[in-house]
């Protein structure tokens, strides 16, 4: 396997050859998921300008503000920089390395105030989104990638191996999402993203966060929850019940889900579209009379971003291939009732088949 920095390299060299194929004349990107990409540094949005330039020629400069100059040389090495002062102007710098004639291509998540000023520094110039440049690269994801969304999916099924553990009945969804927190961190994530943790009624709702509401036996509980390590996301959803009184129609959904998201596996693999997976999963879902509860798409690609391409949704013929990350993610909402939701991280694998990265067991589990 090519070390790191080679990997990164050279995906630079493969973003400029589709800069030169497209008719750009460079890409700039801002802090972003494209920018640790491209580059390798991991850095926050500021006020003061990042930004890394990479001309159509295959020119890379990291044009950054004199006090990150130490992390951004660590974290990138091997890229030229460009390093201004307090009362330096870095949208004229940012201007002046880019050379080849053509369109601009700019971070998806650029700041609007520092596009609009790189739109009066190269006044003939249009710009379009980066993804136009990097969804194509980002969405097959290389070895080095594939075993980093491997960690931290793993990492996420340790964590809900442990929570299981904890008291549920008489605890706040606030509390078990404090859990969650520490149980990812401790299983070794670095980054905690979110966590979903909605009980009885509020399960109807797919993104509930946390609230006040006190957890009952006889409870179905949505876990929802990931984060990050070294950059790559995890995402991984169970349903739990509280106590061993599950009612046959929680039951009865939670095999709908369970057998609705495992036809979704099944349908999953290279050169079928993306919107076949969804119906696979909506169909089961459809045939058991809860259609018009499934109220979402059933996944999305995952990486560096926690949403990204290709997404699982009606009318994406896009075709899945070997290298692809995304969430199998069906559920049912019974409005003021209750919810369920099972999700994964699944790849396509080198044989076409879907692979997944989540492997905590799926069973309607019973808390305390
Ligand atoms: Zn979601
Ligand atoms: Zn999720
Ligand atoms: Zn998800």
């Amino acid at each position: 396997m090519p070390s790191e920095r080679a990997s990164i390299a050279d995906r630079r060299t493969r973003a400029a050859a589709k800069l030169r194929e497209r008719g750009f004349g460079a890409l700039l990107v801002s802090p972003s998921a494209d920018l640790f990409y491209l580059s390798g540094y991991q850095m926050f949005p500021s006020e003061r300008l990042t930004c890394l330039v990479l001309d159509a020629d295959g020119t890379a400069t990291m044009v950054c503000p004199a006090l990150e100059a130490p992390r951004a040389t660590l974290a990138a090495p091997d890229v030229a920089r460009f390093t201004w002062q307090e009362t330096d102007d870095p949208f004229a710098v940012v201007a002046g390395l880019v050379r080849t004639a053509g369109a601009i291509a700019v971070a998806d998540q650029m700041w609007a105030s520092f596009l609009l000023k790189l739109q009066t520094a190269l006044p003939d110039r249009s710009f379009t989104p980066s993804s136009e440049i990097t969804r194509d690269l980002r969405i097959r994801k290389d070895a080095a990638e594939l075993e980093a969304l491997r960690l931290v999916s793993e990492s996420a099924d340790r964590a809900y191996g442990r929570v299981l553990e904890r008291p549920f009945a008489g605890r706040s969804e606030r509390e078990i999402g404090a859990d969650l927190a520490d149980l990812l961190r401790s299983e070794g994530h670095d980054e905690v993203g979110f966590t979903i943790v909605a009980s009885g009624p509020n399960g109807a709702s797919p993104h509930h966060e946390i609230g006040d509401r006190r957890i009952a036996e006889g409870d179905a509980v949505v876990l929802d929850f990931g984060g990050a390590m070294r950059g790559y996301r995890s995402d991984i959803t169970r349903t739990v019940r509280v106590g061993r009184t599950a009612s046959p129609e929680q039951q009865k959904v939670h095999d709908t889900v369970r057998r609705a998201q495992e036809a979704g596996y099944a349908a999953a693999r290279k050169d079928a579209s993306a919107e076949a997976v969804d119906a696979a999963a909506r169909r089961v879902i459809d045939d058991a009379g809860y259609g018009e509860f499934f109220i979402h798409r059933t996944g999305h690609g995952i990486g560096l971003d926690g949403h990204e391409h290709p997404y699982l949704v009606r009318g994406n013929r896009e075709r899945l291939e070997p290298g692809m990350a995304f969430s199998i993610e069906p559920g049912i909402y019974l409005p003021g009732r209750f919810g369920v939701r099972i999700e994964d991280i699944a790849v396509i694998d080198a044989d076409g088949s879907a692979r997944p990265l989540n492997r905590a067991d799926h069973a309607f589990a019973t808390v305390a």
